[in-house]
């Protein structure tokens, strides 16, 4: 791994924003393992990237063309943001060409794409209802090049930094779901994971978020969380170097690593689906020890069948 990632000649890597709000770039610089620095510094050649590189304007766009002419076939493709489809892709321009034309061209040279953050992924929020500039997703346009999806709004530092470690170390794309996304990343939903589980297997609930049992970390549920039906590592990678995470700083999951998350209906409602099953499992669960360890395992059968529900269906068919 170590020889991979200093090999002589750094692999080039082009980075194109979209019609996006540059989350997804703030993100990566607060990537800790590794660092953005070392990535740029050591590994790859980070030939555009319209916010972190020093050029502007024409020097910037000779950099992008110098770059796809020397590494055309080579270069990794990494995508922010959304494509506008609209008045003929008028919404958003680059250097005078709209963004599909400059996707179409730039994607032509990579050996893959990395579909960076929930925008470039689904869409994300320029997609949401009612779509204003036609937003679309990068593999919506592109068909016949590798995709990596990396959701979330905006992703997990580490996981961007991660996945393209290991493409630079293996040469290949890892092991994705059926959204594309890196199972090693989004393989388990938030709620496989979250340290508030044990509160919901027991059915201890906040109501508000200031009632005691917010105060005593009891499970969000019911104040709307998203977690058991979110696909991402935020409870085992948490943000900012392991410092934290939401559901750790008392507000519930939005679900912002699934496609159309933000038409899913309310953040603050819970989910209908696995809601009548555990009113039960609230008065129950107070009804001793043995009833409290039969509804968790009937959680876990429940858990599963919410899995498999999901495998099927999006976000937004779960909150009907
Ligand atoms: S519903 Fe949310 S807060 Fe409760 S255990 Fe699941 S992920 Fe954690
Ligand atoms: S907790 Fe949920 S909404 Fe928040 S960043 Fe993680 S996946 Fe996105």
């Amino acid at each position: 791994m170590a020889e991979a990632m200093t090999a002589a000649r750094r692999p080039s890597v082009i980075w194109l924003p979209f019609q996006e709000c540059t989350g997804c770039t703030e993100s990566i610089t607060r990537s800790h393992s590794p660092t953005i620095e070392s990535l740029i510094f050591n590994v790859i050649s980070l030939d555009y990237q319209e916010t972190l590189m020093a050029a502007a304007g024409h020097q910037a766009e000779e950099a992008l063309q110098q770059a796809i002419k020397d590494n055309f076939g080579k270069y990794l493709l990494i995508v922010d943001g959304s494509i506008p489809l609209g008045q003929d892709g008028a919404y958003s321009t680059i250097g005078g060409k709209s963004n599909l034309e400059t996707l179409k061209e730039v994607a032509k040279g990579a050996a893959a794409i990395v579909a960076m953050g929930s925008c470039a992924a689904y869409g994300g929020i320029p997609k949401a209802n009612p779509n204003p500039t036609g937003a679309v997703s990068v593999a919506d346009v592109i068909k016949d090049k590798p995709i990596v999806n990396i959701p979330g709004c905006p992703p997990i530092p580490v996981v961007m930094t991660g996945v393209l470690a290991h493409y630079l170390t293996f040469g290949s794309l890892p092991e994705l779901d059926k959204l594309g996304r890196p199972k090693a990343f989004y393989g388990e939903t938030i709620h496989d994971r979250c340290y508030r589980r044990a509160f919901y297997d027991q059915g201890k609930f906040a109501k508000t978020f200031d009632d005691e049992g917010a105060r005593n970390g009891w499970c969000l549920f019911e104040l709307g969380c998203k977690g058991p039906v979110t696909h991402n590592a935020c409870a085992t990678t948490k943000w900012n170097g392991g410092t934290s995470w939401p559901v750790e700083s008392g507000h519930g999951c939005l679900g912002c690593s699934e496609p159309d998350f933000w038409d899913a209906g309310s953040f603050y409602k819970a989910l209908s689906m696995p809601a009548t099953p555990l009113k039960t499992v609230g008065v129950a669960a107070a009804a001793g020890a043995a009833v409290g360890v039969a509804i968790s395992l009937a959680n876990r059968a429940k858990k599963g069948a919410a899995k498999a529900a999901h495998e099927t269906t999006t976000l937004p068919d779960l909150e009907k």
